[in-house]
């Protein structure tokens, strides 16, 4: 039917709160995936800038001992540039008290190498000429090269102090080399800080050359196009996230080592920070998992729970006329007010319903003039005593003639003398007796359990009655009647009717107003 490929209630609270539970679920865990992920960018990028910081202290710390050093050391030498064991002595005690520097050098004024540790360079007594030697004897002031290439084709950074005479003459310099690709004072400080999770580290000068970086082949390298370098050479102390010059996206912290002009940046690749997001979210997942589907079957049982009156309410509809409907609807649990009011007004419905059909079938096995069954009724019954096996005895009755009491006294007054006839009927007859008006003036008695006698006797009492009851001033009425029996007279029904109105025939031949048995 048309209507049954409509989508059925049930469904659509189904549909509507599985919506809107699933999307409030993926709402909510899409927002806590976004807050933890921005929690964990935050927290990466903060410990990255004090990590920075922290290392920028130390580093500072790092760089004023070795100037100190040197400081002491030029002190020392300022009176003894002519002693070439003390100042072989003071280069070895730079290069083994602390360790500090790779290699350590006295330089005359006029760039004459004085003394030099290792030995093993072979510089002493040579002319250096290395920008960092060039730019020692130029500024004659306590300095931090730029990296350079040095004589011995090491990449070096070199730390020296002017040596001043007592009047204040400029004698030449003591230096130390940090070799910048080799083992050396910054990979000790800064490698031991080396993070186990992926986060590394680097160190660039103003220029943006790496002078530390993990991976010692890339000391030295320019690195052009990185936001966090270009801000931490102007100065800057912070954090950012950002895409580095080989395009991966990190989360840096830095800080300037303003003296020396480096700059020193801590950072992590975005993708490792946020793998640690992935364990976290599936870990959200299957512990609110139980939760969602619960949620679930709860929703499943509600949606049965607020369809099922209506449903079956709708599903009563289509027997409505049946006599077990009322019964049906009754029995639905209509917990909340729609279904409820739905159920009384269905209820009052039916109840109108069904006294109307009752009425109309009562009506259409009545007969109106006389209240008693006609045939339909008396064939329902008749159908109920034969499933039963019910004997029973028939008395037709025709009332003698009819004919003339109309034509002599009217209609109406016929009319009269049949409800007459049927009182009398009722009169002589028990409850459980079918009484029927078969014909115009026809009538038929069903005594169930009845024996032919008795139903003759029945037949005898009510001509006698009809013979001397009427009104007054009414001219008397007699009838004649024909007695047969089920299953006494004959085995099927018709035939036994047949017999009564044969004896009913006999009774009218033999002169009306008497009874005959079939
Ligand atoms: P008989 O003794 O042989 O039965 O003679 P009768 O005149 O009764 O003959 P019949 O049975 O053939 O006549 C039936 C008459 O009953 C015909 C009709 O005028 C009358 N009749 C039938 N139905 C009604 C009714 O509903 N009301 C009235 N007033 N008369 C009816
Ligand atoms: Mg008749
Ligand atoms: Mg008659």
């Amino acid at each position: 039917m048309h209507t049954f490929n409509r989508i059925d209630l049930r469904r659509l609270i189904l549909l509507l709160t599985l919506t809107v539970a699933l999307f409030s679920f993926f709402n909510s865990f899409h927002a806590s995936y976004q807050t933890q992920r921005d929690l964990l960018i935050h927290h990466t990028l903060e410990s990255n800038r004090v990590y920075a910081a922290k290392l920028r202290l130390s580093t500072e710390q790092l760089l004023d001992t070795m100037r100190q050093q040197l400081t002491y050391s030029a002190s020392q030498l300022a009176e003894r540039m002519d002693q070439p064991e003390r100042l072989a002595g003071e280069t070895e005690r730079l290069i083994r008290q602390t360790r500090h520097f790779n290699s350590a050098f006295v330089v005359r004024h006029d760039g004459k190498v004085l003394a030099a540790s290792p030995e093993s360079l072979g510089m002493l007594g040579q002319m250096l000429d290395s920008a960092g030697a060039r730019e020692a004897l130029e500024k004659r002031r306590p300095l931090i090269s730029a990296p350079y290439v040095s004589a011995k084709n090491n990449l070096v950074v070199f730390v020296s102090q002017p040596i001043l005479a007592a009047d204040g003459t400029y004698q030449g310099y003591v230096g130390g080399s940090i070799y910048l690709q080799q083992e050396n004072i910054l990979h000790t400080l800064l490698g031991e800080h080396f993070y186990q999770d992926g986060s590394y580290l680097y160190v660039v000068d103003r220029n943006r050359h790496l002078i530390y970086h993990q991976n010692l082949q890339r000391v030295g390298e320019t690195v052009a196009g990185n936001p966090v370098i270009e801000r931490v050479i102007r100065g800057e102390a912070g954090s950012q996230a950002l895409s580095n010059s080989q395009g991966i996206e990190m989360l840096a912290g830095f800080a300037p080592v303003t003296d020396a002009g480096w700059g020193i940046v801590a950072q992590r690749a975005t993708e490792l920070t946020l793998q640690e997001l992935d364990g976290l979210m599936l870990n959200i997942l299957r512990l609110s998992l139980p939760m969602l589907l619960l949620s679930l079957g709860g929703i499943w049982w509600l949606s049965q729970l607020i369809s099922r009156p209506l449903w079956q309410l709708a599903k009563s509809a289509q027997q409505w006329d049946t006599d077990e409907s009322p019964e049906q609807v009754r029995h639905i649990k209509a917990w909340y007010f729609e279904a409820d009011q739905l159920k009384r007004a269905v209820l009052s419905g039916l109840a109108l319903l069904h006294q109307r059909l009752g009425k109309l079938s009562q009506e259409s096995l009545t007969d109106p003039l006389t209240g008693l069954s006609n045939r339909r009724g008396m064939q329902a019954q008749l159908g109920q005593w034969q499933r039963q096996s019910q004997p029973f005895a028939v008395i037709a009755l025709d009332i003698d003639h009819f004919k003339q009491v109309n034509d002599n006294h009217g209609h109406e007054f016929g009319d009269r003398v049949l409800q007459h006839l049927a009182q009398q009927m009722s009169d002589c007859s028990r409850a459980s007796d079918l009484l029927c008006r078969s014909g115009g003036e026809e009538f038929l008695m069903l005594l169930p359990g009845t024996s032919p006698e008795a139903a003759r006797q029945v037949a005898e009492r009510l001509r006698a009655r009809m013979g001397s009851t009427c009104c007054t001033d009414c001219p008397s009425v007699t009838v004649s009647a024909g007695v047969a029996h089920w299953p006494n007279s004959a085995a099927s029904v018709e035939e036994v009717f047949k017999r009564a109105d044969a004896a009913l025939y006999r009774a009218k031949h033999a002169g009306r107003n008497r009874v005959a048995v079939g």
